[in-house]
């Protein structure tokens, strides 16, 4: 947390130097055609600059200096441990410029300054810090082989990597994927969301900075139809990461079938059910917990909780309590340390919340909280946490992802029941439940199609766990060592003695 008040952090938003163009070799330059889009902040709407709108000339350029560098084996061929100590630099260095990177997040996406510095910095850092750390301690394997032959399995990096990723969390989801595919000596491309640039474009200066060799890691910012459906149709471009809806994730793998077959992995959409029984330990906890799943980060999660459901037996008592969290949960100016609710990231995003609140008054959902947007004045783009009761799972506001902070509650009456509506989604990307019963515990965490489960918390989890979905909520999975497994092919030599 900061010490810093509201006035401070608006001065240094006056003084902020921002950099908006792209990172190739080292060096920032504008985009090839020289067109750039603007950057509006969410806060207030006030113009933050004239960013760098890449496209396909821009993609060839840093395609090319990508595979140049990763031939060369500056990076790729670097002992891990090597590798491992301008990684950890890299991290502090992030975490030096904490403040700064915190500002540029909030003032680009709208989310909390607080968060910004307690999760996304410090989150971001620790990514790309415990990436590094790992590196040195990974081994290789000997097949079991007889006697007169020897079988190696050994790790390479895939080589040209890259990362597509949204707007949410934008330094923390680059990260994410910066960390493994460093560490495991690739070449990296980002292309961030034109909705947050900003927080990407500054850490690349970082990296060089930390001793990382310039065209290992290179940016390029623009629209998706763009540069980032250049890079995805690239023929030399080895892995495609992202993260971002489904219906682009989709889109992205008929590019790779397209164009080289690269490798796609994708971290994509979520309609979380967050499941509470008659029988949870600590109905105020889980009450506490079905508010922040909804109104954390705007809602604009992809692990949002957003469909709870409750047993009929406690829901006239367990929906006042959610109804009485989430007044906790207030819209505010996000560059006020106190402020925990932010603007959504732009006008587009907030009506798109706005006319699915519409759509959950149209098709008969009860509301109970929240329900419009506030701060209008401000110019900046702000909608209270809300909350519908009443709602069956084939409504709109239950079956598509809102990404905002709209809650559908829903009432079921024993565990079958509440099996089968939680897996009654295209997604599959988290899922909590609330019980004291350590069977039914396991046995509906079991029974759950979801990459994450959650007993008795929601969101819990931290770089050592494996983080990504079932069904259309992706594959892969970022975080852990398992992340590695993206930015790697594995090769078997055969040795005969
Ligand atoms: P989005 O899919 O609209 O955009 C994501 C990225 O893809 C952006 O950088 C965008 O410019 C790019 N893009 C768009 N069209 C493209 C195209 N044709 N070719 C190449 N690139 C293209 O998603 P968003 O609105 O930025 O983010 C919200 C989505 O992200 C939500 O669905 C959310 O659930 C998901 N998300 C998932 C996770 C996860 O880990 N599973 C984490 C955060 C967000
Ligand atoms: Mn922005």
């Amino acid at each position: 947390m900061t010490s810093l008040t509201r006035a401070d952090w608006e001065q240094r938003a006056k003084t902020l130097t921002i950099e908006t163009r792209a990172f190739v070799h080292g060096e920032y330059r504008a985009a090839e055609s020289g067109a750039t889009f603007e950057c509006i902040s969410p806060v207030d709407g006030r113009l933050l600059g004239q960013v760098a709108s890449c496209d396909q000339a821009d993609a060839e350029l840093a395609v090319k200096d990508a595979r140049a560098t990763f031939e060369s084996g500056v990076w790729s061929r670097l002992a891990p441990a090597k590798r491992k100590k301008v990684m950890i630099r890299f991290a502090e260095l992030i975490e030096q410029h904490g403040e700064e990177l915190a500002l540029l997040e909030t003032l680009d996406m709208g989310k909390p300054i607080s968060d910004s510095l307690s999760i996304d910095v410090s989150s971001a850092a620790n990514a790309i810090r415990w990436s590094g750390e790992a590196i040195d301690k990974i081994y290789d394997e000997v097949a079991a082989t007889a006697h007169d032959e020897l079988g190696l399995v050994t790790r390479e990096p895939v080589g040209v990597v890259a990362a597509i990723v949204p707007w949410n969390f934008p330094l923390l989801m680059t990260c994410w994927k910066l960390g493994p595919a460093l560490a495991t000596g690739n070449s990296i491309i980002l292309k961030p969301s034109e909705k947050s640039p900003l927080t990407g474009i500054r850490i690349a200066q970082l990296a060089i900075e930390a001793g990382i060799p310039a065209g290992v890691f290179n940016v390029l910012p623009g629209f998706g139809h763009t540069v980032g459906k250049a890079l995805a149709l690239h023929m030399d471009v080895d892995t495609l990461v992202f993260t971002g809806s489904t219906k682009i994730a989709k889109q992205l793998m008929i590019y790779a079938g397209e164009s080289n077959m690269k490798r796609v992995w994708l971290e994509a959409g979520g309609k979380s059910p967050n499941i509470v029984f008659a029988d949870a330990p600590d109905l105020k906890a889980a009450a506490e917990a079905a508010a922040s799943a909804i109104a954390f980060n705007q809602g604009e999660v992809c692990t949002a909780g957003s469909r709870l459901l409750v047993e009929n037996s406690i829901k006239d008592k367990f929906v006042p309590m959610v109804v009485e969290a989430i007044k906790a949960w207030k819209p505010g100016n996000p560059l006020d340390p106190a402020t925990n609710v932010g603007a959504l990231v732009d006008t587009t995003q907030m009506n798109n919340v706005l006319s699915y609140i519409q759509a959950g008054h149209d098709d008969g959902a009860r509301l109970v909280a929240g329900g419009k947007r506030v701060m209008e004045e401000t110019g900046g783009t702000y909608v209270e946490p809300t909350i519908f009761d009443g709602v069956n799972n084939a409504m709109r506001i239950a079956k598509e992802e809102i990404f905002g902070p709209v809650l559908s509650v829903i009432g079921f009456d024993d565990q079958d029941e509440a099996i089968a509506i939680a897996n009654d989604t295209v997604y599959g990307l988290a899922a909590a439940v609330w019980t004291s019963n350590l069977s039914r515990a396991h046995l509906v965490g079991k029974a759950l199609r979801a990459g994450s489960v959650w007993i008795n918390q929601y969101d819990g989890g931290d770089m050592t766990a494996p983080f990504g979905g079932f069904k259309q909520s992706g594959n892969g999975r970022d975080k852990s060592l398992h992340a590695f497994d993206k930015y790697t092919e594995l090769k078997a030599t055969w040795i005969k003695l």
